[in-house]
């Protein structure tokens, strides 16, 4: 009997069962970095669909926002010639990782799925080292977001701000309400992510001038010296334990009502969710004062290291089509806080804050304010970006003027961008 006459033999629940394991099982170790509440219910989604199918799930996640950490552990991995199968790695970092031809291709996966036409241009085009696919998308965070808390807005009688001047009338009715007016994590990330918004709020030429083409004329020009002036202000109104906070230590504080605001991306969102609260009710988002139509995006994604063995190989085919399949785009991203990187998902479930993403990414894309995170590796070499953390860190950390700062930042960046 050959195979289709055995299987045509089976009963029709046995055959479904054959047909859902797979012939090859193999295991897959996941570095990530996604161990706050919001985050690790995402990922466990993943883990739960690759168990499903037969597979062995090695978490290999290693705590630390924005992933610096993660980033220096899976080097010394990849040096010792022991990569995990699979790792997150985003933007410009996969071109870095594709230089070292570790990386396998997904371009036969990519094909079978349609990748091509499913994905918009400005995601496929990073997934991509040398025309192949070598990285697969979960996701599309939109990074300049305020997250606010109405309850305390209401209290201090204050306004949502939509520009930095309401912003310090607002802070300065929430401090004297009592109210902790910003929630911040004083981290080099965070600094850079509240940074970057400051900056997007300059202008979205400006941005893609000082933080994508790494223009001196911007870098050290008097919008660049306004920027850092508003990030004295800012700083004015965050609390006394800012420093070294992490970025959902400073959620929390908006979720309890310690602080009425957070200037972070919506994986913040994934924390208001898994605090039960709901958008539009317990808290608002809203985009960073003064960045209403532009769009700073970050995309979360895996790339797969070469890998020995037809199980390890079978497991990465697996877990690229699994991660690219709707049900998990929609259910990963309904936890995190993100959009679907499928253009095909509907959305109907999404909340508001996930709806007004989904448009505006489409808006900002037609008016060219769709924009590249700097802070979240999106948008510059990994050197260059660490030039741009030190700046702005060090500048947050003493009193060296916005001039100074702007002058620095200039100099910094030409002696790291080669
Ligand atoms: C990642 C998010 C993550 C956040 C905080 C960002 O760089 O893209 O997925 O939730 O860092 O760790």
């Amino acid at each position: 009997m050959n195979h289709k006459a055995i299987l045509r033999a089976l009963p029709a629940a046995l055959v479904t069962a054959l047909c859902s394991t797979p012939a090859l099982a193999g295991e897959v170790e996941v570095l990530h970095w996604w161990t706050s509440g919001g985050e690790a219910l995402s990922a466990a989604e993943l883990q739960r669909m690759l168990e499903e199918q037969g597979h062995t799930w090695k978490d290999f996640a290693v705590a630390g926002g924005g992933g610096e950490s993660a980033m220096t552990v899976l080097k010394s991995r990849v040096v010792s010639g022991n990569p995990p199968t699979a790792a997150q790695i985003k933007g410009p970092a996969i071109q870095e990782w594709g230089d070292e031809g570790v990386l396998a291709t997904l371009d036969q996966t990519a094909e079978e799925g349609n990748w091509d036409q499913l994905l918009p241009q400005v995601v496929s085009e990073v997934m991509k080292y040398d025309g192949s696919y070598v990285a697969v998308p979960v996701n599309v965070h939109r990074v300049n977001w305020m997250w606010a808390n109405p309850e305390i807005f209401d209290k201090a009688g204050a306004q949502v701000p939509s520009n930095w001047e309401e912003f310090e009338t607002a802070a300065q009715k929430i401090q004297e309400a009592g109210f902790v007016p910003l929630a911040h994590g004083g981290q080099p990330w965070q600094d850079a992510t509240t940074f970057e918004m400051i900056v997007l709020s300059e202008g979205a030429d400006f941005y893609q001038r000082a933080f994508v083409e790494l223009d001196p004329e911007a870098l050290d020009s008097q919008q660049m010296v306004e920027a850092f002036e508003t990030l004295r202000m800012l700083q004015q109104y965050t609390d006394e334990g800012a420093a070294g906070r992490d970025w959902n230590l400073a959620t929390s504080m908006v979720i309890n009502d310690r602080a009425a605001m957070q200037l972070m991306g919506d994986w913040a969102k994934g924390e208001f969710v898994a605090a039960d609260q709901q958008a539009e009710e317990d808290f608002l988002c809203v985009p960073a004062p003064g960045t209403q139509g532009a769009y700073l995006f970050n995309i979360d994604s895996f790339v797969m290291f070469d890998m020995a063995g037809d199980g390890a190989q079978a497991a990465q085919r697996d877990l690229a089509k699994t991660i690219m399949s709707p049900e998990f785009q929609k259910i990963f991203n309904l936890n995190k806080g993100s959009i679907p990187a499928r253009t095909d998902v509907a959305m109907d479930e999404f909340d508001p804050c996930g709806k007004a993403s989904a448009e505006d990414f489409q808006q900002a894309a037609d008016n060219d304010t769709l924009l590249p995170s700097m802070a979240h590796g999106m948008a510059v070499k990994s050197a260059v970006q660490g030039a741009i953390y030190d700046t702005v860190t060090g500048f947050y950390n003493s009193d060296i003027s916005p001039e100074a700062a702007a002058e620095q930042l200039a100099r910094a960046v030409q002696a790291n961008n080669y």
